[in-house]
């Protein structure tokens, strides 16, 4: 039952198969397992999980987008694509758009954000336009979604230039930063 709770909202049918993207780039700190960004966790065997029927619970409940959401088609699964698409949640943001976001994290090469299908990805996740969207590469992060100007007028307490207004005014109550 642990494990069906565990699986609710992935796609159904699609497994991980020989991805282990996650295994690698994700930092895992919780419920006394830990493992760092960028390196290959020590339970991977290059293509699977050593560990898999007592894998920690943080693993058992992380999926990436890809595991989510079916119109990602399978071309899209982070080791073939090379780009891990995940939303996140920070409790400790040093930012308003650190709390909840969309990330894509490349897994070798930023070259890969350049591909027609990741950059299809992140055109939708921005149009949808919900969630602030990262790009990730090693110890690299950069803000994409909300553009510069927005972001600077979401930030400020001043009234935004007449264009913005709508935008950040929207942005600001998604974020909290409203009443
Ligand atoms: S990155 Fe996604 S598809 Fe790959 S192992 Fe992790 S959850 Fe599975
Ligand atoms: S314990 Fe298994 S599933 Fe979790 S990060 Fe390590 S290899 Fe991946």
């Amino acid at each position: 039952m642990a494990e069906l709770d565990a699986e609710a909202g992935v796609v159904p049918g699609r497994t991980c198969g020989s991805c282990v993207a996650c295994c690698g780039i994700m930092n895992f700190d919780a419920s006394g397992f830990r493992k760092e960004a960028g390196v290959m966790c020590s339970h991977c065997s290059g293509s699977g999980c050593t560990i898999h029927e007592t894998r920690p619970v943080t693993c058992r409940t992380f999926f990436c987008l890809w595991r989510r959401v079916g119109s990602m088609p399978e071309e899209m699964r982070p080791d073939r694509i090379g780009v891990m698409f995940s939303i996140e949640e920070n409790p400790s943001p040093r930012n308003p758009f650190e709390r909840a976001f969309v990330i894509a994290r490349a897994v070798n090469s930023i070259a890969d954000f350049d591909r027609p299908e990741v950059r299809g990805a992140l055109n939708v996740f921005i149009e949808k336009g919900d969630l602030p969207v990262w790009l990730s590469f090693g110890q690299e992060r950069r803000l994409l979604h909300p553009r510069p100007e927005l972001r600077d007028a979401i930030l400020s307490s001043a009234v935004p230039p007449e264009p913005l207004q709508a935008e950040t005014v929207s942005w600001k109550r998604r974020l909290g930063l409203l009443a």
